[in-house]
């Protein structure tokens, strides 16, 4: 497994692999790599010669209040399992590598399926994801790149950038990948108390919960939100709960096959996403 650090390099190798008709898979992640991770990487191997993954943690998109600081970074752990997983490059740019123009005046932005869901909550953090992950793509030229539907929202917002922006690269939603008790895996459950843990498990209940009531022909979207929120509360502090067109995230009267079912909320101080498709 080559790892690279300079832009230059990395763009070299992946051009050169290009060059040749082979194809670059590609996942763009933080670090503190866990299963749901590893499955993109292994998804990516499936379906490309070759697979890259970069490990950075994005300074702009996290809010003053955010966790950027203490957010886990555990780069000898990643490698390994990267290693495992049969990933072919990583690449672990520096901060001032990736923002040579101090990271504050050139932005992508987003102006309608951003402004939903996590966007009310989080200003600018989806400039922060879509001006990295522009620049990862510029860097790699990936073929395919892999995201999870754990990031529902973000998901959708990279697909709708790399296509209104040309930039040829196919955007694959992969699984939501969860621990044996339904938690969403996450790099931020490692900041989970025992108990808040088992209060974390009502997030997916309560997603079941809503789907069970669909599938028995339930579909007033507000009833729905009403039995969600019945297991949510008091143990998760609600931030939104809402069902969405699943494609570009507008409301809908009615919730029907294939909406989204989107919640976030705290957990103590642990801020949580999870997601079902109906
Ligand atoms: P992150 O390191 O949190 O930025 O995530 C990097 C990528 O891994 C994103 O595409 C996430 O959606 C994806 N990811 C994170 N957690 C999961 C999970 N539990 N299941 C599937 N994909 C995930």
């Amino acid at each position: 497994m080559k790892v690279f650090k300079n832009i230059d390099q990395v763009k070299h190798f992946t051009s050169l692999i290009k060059s040749v008709g082979k194809t670059v898979g590609f996942v763009p992640t933080m670090g503190n790599l866990h299963q749901g991770h590893v499955s993109l990487v292994e998804r990516a191997k499936k379906e490309n010669n070759i697979v890259g993954v970069s490990i950075f943690v994005n300074p702009t998109q996290f809010g003053p209040s955010e966790d950027y600081n203490k957010y886990p970074r555990t780069i000898e752990a990643d490698m390994e399992k990267l290693e495992k997983a049969g990933c072919d490059f990583v690449f672990v740019p520096e901060v001032d590598a990736i923002y040579k123009d101090g990271g504050n005046s050139f932005f992508v932005t987003e102006k309608t399926a951003s402004t939903a869901l996590c966007g009310k909550f989080r200003p600018g953090h989806f400039d922060g994801v879509l001006t990295v992950v522009a620049k990862l793509f510029n860097i790699c030229h990936p073929n395919r790149a892999y995201f999870g539907m754990k990031d529902y929202q973000q998901l959708v917002l990279i697909r709708k950038m790399s296509e209104a922006l040309n930039m040829g690269v196919e955007v694959v939603p992969c699984t939501l990948v969860r621990d044996d008790d339904g938690l969403a895996m996450s790099s931020r459950n490692s900041y989970l108390s025992t108990e808040d843990r088992k209060k974390a498990l009502k997030i997916n209940k309560a997603l079941k919960a809503i789907k069970e009531s669909f599938e028995k022909g339930n579909n007033e979207t507000d009833n729905l939100k009403k039995i969600g929120l019945s297991v949510l509360v008091p143990d998760v502090s609600v931030q939104y709960l809402e069902i969405l067109d699943a494609n570009d995230l507008s409301s809908v009267e009615n919730a029907s096959q294939g909406c989204l079912v989107a919640v976030a909320g705290f957990c103590g101080s642990v801020r949580l996403i999870d997601n079902i498709i109906l």
